[in-house]
């Protein structure tokens, strides 16, 4: 995958799935351009994550709140990545699937989500709407060759329980072991000291497709 060497004028995340652009484009996220800080000022947006940080990312200036930018100044932070993809200023790269993209994409924002297409162009996409169709309507196929953790993710067989509230959910892996995932703290007692290890990914996964109750208990809207 990495090797589609599809030339663009536009800037296509062409440099492959890297992490960050992942978390843009499958977290959820809201971005809001016309309320609170970001009210009728151009270029400012605030971005809310599940876990209830709000950040205002400065298009103009190229900056964002969050901690992980003021350590990588030079870099650009997933909050960034989702307000250029949600705006349509960046087209959502080919490599993500649709069903893998965050529900929230474009719903605040004046912009609207372009879809990159094979030949580089960017396509107009209504993400919301499921004209995005994708050729693998399993919520669980791979859709993002470089991201090893996802992957397993989405593969093994991982069974997901709602715990107690809010967002405490019990996982529990095909070699037996059980791991508590906290959606809103962000952390799970496995081992695997990775940011977010793949039972996060996957109580995210499974939140998202209606799989199992969302962080407060609620089924998931019928
Ligand atoms: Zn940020
Ligand atoms: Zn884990």
């Amino acid at each position: 995958m990495a090797t589609t060497e599809t030339t663009t004028k536009i800037d296509v995340e062409e440099a492959g799935p890297d992490k960050r652009t992942v978390a843009a484009l499958t977290e959820v996220m809201t971005v809001l351009d016309s309320i609170g800080r970001a009210r009728d000022a151009l270029g400012l947006f605030l971005v809310n994550s599940s876990s209830g940080s709000e950040y205002l990312v400065d298009t103009s200036q190229g900056t964002c709140e969050c901690p992980w930018q003021q350590y990588n100044p030079r870099q650009e932070c997933k909050h960034r990545k989702r307000v250029a993809f949600a705006t349509g200023e960046r087209p959502i790269p080919e490599w993500i699937g649709a069903d893998a993209l965050d529900d929230q994409f474009g719903m605040h924002v004046d912009g609207e989500p372009r879809r990159a297409v094979a030949d580089g162009s960017a396509a107009q996409a209504r993400v919301d709407d499921g004209s995005v169709t994708d050729p693998a309507e399993d919520p669980f196929a791979v859709h993002s060759e470089d991201e090893p953790r996802t992957k397993r993710a989405q593969r093994e067989s991982i069974d997901v329980a709602f715990l107690e509230q809010p967002g405490v959910y019990e996982v529990h892996s095909a070699s037996d072991s059980r791991y508590e995932v906290d959606v809103l703290e962000e952390t799970c007692t496995c081992p695997d000291t990775a940011d977010r290890c793949k039972h996060l990914r996957r109580v995210d996964i499974e939140i998202r497709e209606g799989l199992v109750p969302r962080p407060d208990g609620k089924l998931p809207d019928a």
